[in-house]
Parts: structure tokens; C-alpha cells; sequence
């Protein structure tokens, strides 16, 4: 598969600037001939819209606006821009994250793609770059991670970036949504996640790359999906909504839903918390070796939030016989995931991930157990700074919603669901995403974040991503004030 352009599915995308053609436009084409962007398209005998997603407002030097003679044109900030998103994803985070997800290409000066606003974690976080420039080819450089490095003898399963997907249901988002990411992954040789809530069919297709998830509700649950995977994740907690367990409200409880979870169409369904077979080490080892029973191939994963006692639950997950912990820390999860809990209750997970990956080390066992982090990162660069905290690797959901075009509205859980077609259950709404254009838009948005690591890396001096795991003093904190 190769980067493929893949505009909006909306005939006007949305801008990050306005770029107006007035009624005394003579259609002499001065301004899509001076253009470098691509914006301005003059058929002689119809009126043609500017492609304004494509402008660069304030930051083009050589404006259109100057060469047009008879002052036909205006380019202006477009307010609609201004109230999308918030401090964390900001309306330029998402449309850089749009734009990456149509040309798979990194993002012009107009578009900040590296960091929010939110004033603290990540967002605080900057690589020190050698002075002296690092010369190593970006084709020379491995983004690869090993999943299974406990030496028992499973699989090692390598996967070709330091990503895969993380868990969204059959039920909390659309069946084409669920497809495309897993043919995503396929493509990228890496995984994506069920979630709680079944093995859709669509899905046998891509067997080999998707993760399929056991929690505490055990909606779905079947031991022959089970045996179909390479990989299956318990899901202990969420870091958006730790304590909460899952929700799904009925409106999106549709038959084949319903059917799926072996529940009744129309009802809410509440996941539990926690397991309620689960209260000590032993407990959870017996969870573990169930899997290990079922299916002696697969890898096992075990997925966490963060509280205060998290690197001794890492540490136990170990022992239990897990291959992968995951730890969720907080500012994930969709709209379904409520604010007040995603903002309080979890640790945030920039300072998780050192806490473990130090506890790991002290304990004698980092290098046997993969360390996967997730909750709140949305770019490329989010990705490489927690790896350089201690994770091997990251879990990605909301950025591959947003290569899809979510707005961020935070409607995931309300009546018929998303109305971009994304969080739905919903027939019609659904229809919104095709499974073809879905895969590409992923596709191509993980193509430039690929792109971006290796660049982290080369100019770091690294030929591999393994060997950025821990390294927190190629990191700088810009303290507050
Ligand atoms: S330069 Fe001005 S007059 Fe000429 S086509 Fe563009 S908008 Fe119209
Ligand atoms: S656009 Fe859809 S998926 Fe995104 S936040 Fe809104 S409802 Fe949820």
C-alpha cells in the first residue's frame, strides 16, 4: 500500500482561513497562476470556489490578494476554525491531523502539528537536538518494536512502527470505522483493538492484526475469536474513566449490537469495575492462563489505568505471565468518556510512564515485559517524547478518529450518535465512511507520523526507536512562567 491522496468526504472542508472571490473577479487567472497552494482554480465559463482548506493565510509570502487588479479577493480567519476543538486538541492539531490524513505528507508552517495548548504535560515537553545534526538516512532507520520479549515461546510478534490501535467497540463506533482501522493495520503490519463489545465478521479478513479485548463485562466474549487472535488484552480499567467501567447507552444498542453482546436491543449496557473476579495477583495470573490456555499462540496484554500504586500492578502483570502492559492514563477516550472524569482521576500518563519504566528496571524485569502507554497522545510527537519517558511504544484511538474527520464535538454518546458518521450505530449515519477511504486516511496519516519519528531520531543520532526508550535526557520540561 502507498500514500494515496485522499481529500474530505465534505465538499467545503473546513478552513483554516476564509478566502473570498468578489463579483468584480474578471476570471484573468493571475491569482491560481501565482498561488503555491493550489487554492485557486479559474474555469473561464463557471464560477469556481477557492480551495480554502489549502491557504496559507498570513503565512504565505507571496499572497494572491497582491496580484489580483481589480480587488477581487479577500483573505480573512475563518471564526468557524477558532471555536472548533480545545486546549488540549486544538483546531490547528486537527486540521494538521486532516491534513496528514489526506497527502500522508507533514503539514505546512500554517498548521501547528506538533503540540497543543493546553499548558502542561506534553505540551511542555521539548527534544534537545544535538547541535551538530545527526546524518543518518531516514531509510536507515527501524521503527519496529518486539511485543513479546518475556522468552517463553510464543511469537515474538514485531510490529512495524511503535503503534497500534487502541480499543473501540462494536457498538461505540461504526462497523465501516471498526473495518477500516483494521485494515489500517494490516496494511502497516501493526494492530488495532475489538474493544469490549464482540468480533464483528467484517473484521476475519484481518485476524492476524486485530487485538481482541476481555473486560470486565465480558460482552462478545467467545473462545473461538479468541483462538483467531494473535493477541488479546484484558482491559482492567480506562484511564479516561477509571472506577467507571464502560457504558453504552441504548440508543445506540441496535439488534445486531444487541445480538453481538447477548443483551436486548434499546437497553443500556454497563460494564462493571472492577473485574469482579479479579482482587489479587493470583486472581488476575488465573485470567491470564486462561487466555494462554485457550489459544497457546497468542500474546497476552494487559491494559490498565493509572493510580497511585501503578508500577506494582505492572510489576504483578509481569508475574502473572503477561507479555504487554498498557497503561491508560488520563485526557483519553472519546465524548462518551465524561470530562470531569478524564481531567481528575487518573495520573496523567507523562508521569506514569517514567514512574513504571523505573520501577520495571529497579525490578529486574523491563527488558521481558513490553511497555505500551497511552491516554492523550496525539501526535508524532506526543508518540516519540513518551517513548523517550520509558514506553516502547504507544496506543492510539482518538488521532484515528480525527484522520477520519472528527470534530471533537464530544456527541459520541448522545441519541443516534456522531453525525460525521464516526461514534454510530446508526444505518445511515454509518454510511458516511467507506471502509476504502477509512484504511487510506489512516494509512496516510501514520505515513507522516512514520516520517516524523524517523526525522526525531535521525537528528538524535538513532538508528533504531529502541534505543530512544528511557532516554529522558534528550528531553527538556520548559517550566511554567
Ligand atoms: S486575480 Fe483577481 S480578477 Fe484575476 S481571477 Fe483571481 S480573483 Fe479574479
Ligand atoms: S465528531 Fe463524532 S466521534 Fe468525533 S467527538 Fe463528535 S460525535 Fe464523537
Amino acid at each position: 500500500m502507498e500514500v494515496i491522496s485522499t481529500p474530505s468526504r465534505y465538499r467545503n472542508p473546513i478552513s483554516k482561513y476564509m478566502v473570498k472571490r468578489g463579483p468584480q473577479c474578471i476570471k484573468c487567472g493571475t491569482c491560481a497562476e501565482k498561488c503555491q497552494a493550489d487554492v485557486h482554480k479559474i474555469i473561464p465559463t463557471a464560477p469556481s470556489r477557492p480551495k480554502e482548506h489549502l491557504c496559507w493565510g498570513d503565512f504565505c509570502d507571496n499572497p494572491c490578494v497582491k496580484y489580483c487588479p481589480t480587488g477581487a479577493l479577500r483573505v480573512e480567519n475563518n471564526p468557524l476554525f477558532e471555536a472548533l476543538g480545545d486546549y488540549r486538541w486544538t483546531p490547528d492539531l486537527l486540521l494538521s491531523t486532516w491534513y496528514q490524513a489526506e497527502t500522508g505528507q507533514i503539514p505546512p508552517p500554517y498548521l501547528e502539528y506538533k503540540i497543543g495548548a493546553s499548558g502542561g504535560g506534553f505540551d511542555r515537553l521539548r527534544f534537545k537536538f544535538p547541535q551538530k545534526k545527526g546524518d543518518i538516512p531516514l531509510e536507515e532507520i527501524s521503527l519496529s518494536i518486539a511485543l513479546n520479549r518475556s522468552g517463553d515461546n510464543r511469537p515474538t510478534v514485531e510490529i512495524g512502527m511503535p503503534i497500534y490501535g487502541g480499543g473501540m467497540s462494536y457498538g461505540s463506533t461504526a462497523l465501516s470505522v471498526m473495518t477500516a482501522r483494521a485494515k489500517a493495520a494490516s496494511m502497516l503490519n501493526t494492530f488495532t483493538c475489538t474493544g469490549e463489545g464482540g468480533y464483528p465478521e467484517a473484521l476475519s479478513a484481518y485476524d492476524d492484526y486485530v487485538i481482541t479485548q476481555v473486560a470486565t463485562g465480558l460482552f462478545g466474549v467467545r473462545e473461538e475469536t479468541i483462538q483467531r487472535v494473535r493477541m488479546v488484552e484484558f482491559k482492567y480499567a480506562q484511564g479516561a474513566k477509571p472506577g467507571l467501567g464502560g457504558h453504552l447507552l441504548g440508543d445506540k444498542v441496535t439488534p445486531e449490537v444487541a445480538k453481538m453482546r447477548e443483551a436486548v436491543a434499546g437497553s443500556s449496557l454497563f460494564s462493571p469495575f472492577p473485574f469482579h473476579s479479579v482482587y489479587s495477583i493470583e486472581d488476575h495470573k488465573k485470567h491470564v492462563d486462561w487466555i494462554k490456555e485457550i489459544n497457546p499462540k497468542a500474546l497476552v496484554s494487559v491494559k490498565v489505568s493509572t493510580p497511585t500504586d501503578v508500577d506494582m500492578v505492572a510489576v504483578g502483570s509481569y508475574y502473572a505471565g503477561a507479555h504487554i502492559i498498557h497503561l491508560d492514563g488520563s485526557y483519553g477516550g472519546t465524548g462518551a468518556a465524561p470530562d470531569i472524569a478524564k481531567k481528575n482521576i487518573a495520573m496523567p500518563i507523562e508521569y506514569a510512564i517514567p514512574f513504571v519504566h523505573k520501577f520495571l528496571t529497579d525490578e529486574g524485569v523491563r527488558d521481558k515485559i513490553t511497555f505500551m502507554a497511552s491516554g492523550g497522545l496525539r501526535t508524532a510527537y506526543d508518540v516519540a517524547k513518551a517513548i523517550a519517558l520509558g514506553a516502547d511504544g504507544c496506543v492510539i484511538g482518538t488521532a484515528e478518529l480525527v484522520a477520519l474527520e472528527c470534530v471533537r464535538c464530544g456527541n459520541c454518546e448522545s441519541g443516534r450518535g456522531c453525525v460525521r458518521g464516526i461514534a454510530t450505530t446508526d444505518p445511515k449515519l454509518s454510511s458516511m465512511i467507506t471502509v476504502d477511504w477509512g484504511t487510506q486516511r489512516i494509512y496516510n496519516l501514520y505515513s507522516a507520523w512514520q516520517t516524523q519519528l524517523k526525522d526525531i531520531l535521525s537528528k538524535l543520532g538513532m538508528k533504531s526507536v529502541k534505543e530512544l526508550v528511557g532516554r529522558t535526557d534528550c528531553l527538556a520540561y520548559l517550566d511554567y512562567g
